[in-house]
């Protein structure tokens, strides 16, 4: 489907080659999830040529020169090069150009201006490549310049050296982002949290996180004093057992403590529920491995899921080593043991006819914590024995 793309925005002398992270990510050998491409055509031209050639083509944000193209069922975000004149954030006031250097310049650190055509070559209009193989994470000119134009690279330059840095960071944009740290203040929620979100699941997300720390953005950002060494915990397990990472659960092990800072996060950040629900978790009772059978009640209660998330966060609050074997062997409790379901309704005490509305509620409520702390293996003729018992008192 690229090469068709390819093939369609390559005719009429239109030149259009791939762009930042599909090709630093290529050279690198890694998985490339989405790719981008830049083309000298102007974007009514690009449109026209993908609908010649039978193709959707959707004005995104055409007055920015960007065009999605979809080539069997798969979204190209299609950009004319392009020169910003005034950058205000987001949002920039640009002129298009058939010149891919001026194209080069715009974007943000020399390691996200590689371009790669059809047959694969490379272009490097700024020294991209080398930086790329040293984990060189440079801005494109001034870095002070370039962070005035958008604060949100600051962000990105601790999350670019969280994936792609080596060594020490590169000291001019360190600086410069120091230095301008208050500008972070003027981002929305949004854009802010999505930074986040990439850069704690990135491979060196400690990297990145101890430097946001250590020059004194972190508790700024997340509004509170970070604990990094039990997100650094979480990590080496997930590590350890090749978990696939988690931002909400990773923000969590780095920022809450107690329900409060769940809510502050989530409001600052504009989390989803589902994160937040998350973030809750560290908030609440530890589970201890020693305990099995409140273990077990929290896994029956909150399902597998919730369970593998509160215990990961209890296992990095510990201490203790990520080859511990009783934190492991609770770890796949969900696996050996099936959390069982209750065997009583509601309905099955109205047949007793002994209790009645609330009452009803108040004594499954009781049966199941007793059915609970026996092990999870009383019967229903048992309960229901035990329910009438109960009921006569
Ligand atoms: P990934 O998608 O893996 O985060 P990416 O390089 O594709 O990496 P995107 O945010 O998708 O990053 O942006 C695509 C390209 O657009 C970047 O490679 C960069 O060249 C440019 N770019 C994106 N955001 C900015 C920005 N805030 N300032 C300058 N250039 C940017
Ligand atoms: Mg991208």
């Amino acid at each position: 489907m690229i090469a068709k793309l390819f093939a369609v925005l390559s005719a009429d002398g239109v030149e259009t080659r791939a762009v930042g992270g599909a090709v630093r990510d290529a050279i690198l050998g890694l998985r490339v999830t989405e790719i981008d491409l830049a083309t000298t055509a102007p974007p009514q031209k690009v449109m026209d040529l993908a609908r010649e050639a039978g193709l959707k083509a959707i004005p995104t944000g055409i007055e920015h020169g960007t065009v999605t193209v979809i080539a069997d069922g798969v979204p190209f975000e299609v950009t004319t090069l392009r020169r910003d004149i005034e950058t205000f954030g987001r949002h920039a006031k640009v002129a298009f150009t058939k010149n891919w250097e001026e194209d080069a310049r715009r974007r943000d650190f020399t390691l996200n201006a590689l371009y790669a055509d059809r047959e694969g070559t490379v272009f490097d209009p700024l020294g991209g490549y080398a930086d790329l193989m040293t984990g060189r994470v440079r801005f494109i000119g001034k870095a002070e310049d370039r962070i005035k134009e958008d604060y949100l690279r600051i962000l990105r330059f601790f999350r670019f050296n969280a994936y792609y840095g080596k060594g020490a960071l590169d000291a001019d944009g360190l600086k410069a982002s120091v230095k301008l740290r208050e500008g972070l203040s003027q981002l929305s929620a949004e854009r802010v949290a999505a930074e986040i979100r990439r850069l704690l699941v990135a491979p060196q997300a400690m990297r990145g996180l101890a430097a946001l720390y250590d020059y004194g953005l972190l508790t700024d950002i997340l509004g509170g004093v970070p604990r990094l060494v039990r997100l650094d915990r979480l990590i080496a397990i997930d590590q350890a057992y090749g978990l696939t990472p988690d931002a909400a659960l990773r923000l969590a092990a780095l920022a809450v403590f107690v329900s409060e800072d769940a809510e502050r996060l989530a409001a600052r950040l504009h989390l989803s529920n589902a994160e937040q629900a998350v973030l809750e978790l560290a908030a609440g009772e530890t589970v201890k491995p020693e305990d099995e059978v409140s273990a077990k009640e929290i896994l029956y209660r909150l399902g597998a899921d919730t369970f593998r998330a509160r215990l990961l966060l209890a296992w990095a609050e510990s201490g203790a080593d990520p080859h511990d074997s009783h934190w492991r062997s609770l770890f796949t409790l969900p696996e050996r043991w099936p959390a069982p379901n209750f065997p009583l309704r509601g309905a099955d005490l109205v047949e007793l006819g002994e209790a009645k509305g609330p009452e009803i509620g108040e004594l499954l409520r009781r049966l199941e914590a007793e059915w609970i702390a026996d092990g999870f293996s009383g019967s229903r003729e048992a309960l229901i024995i035990r329910a009438k018992e109960l009921s006569t008192k």
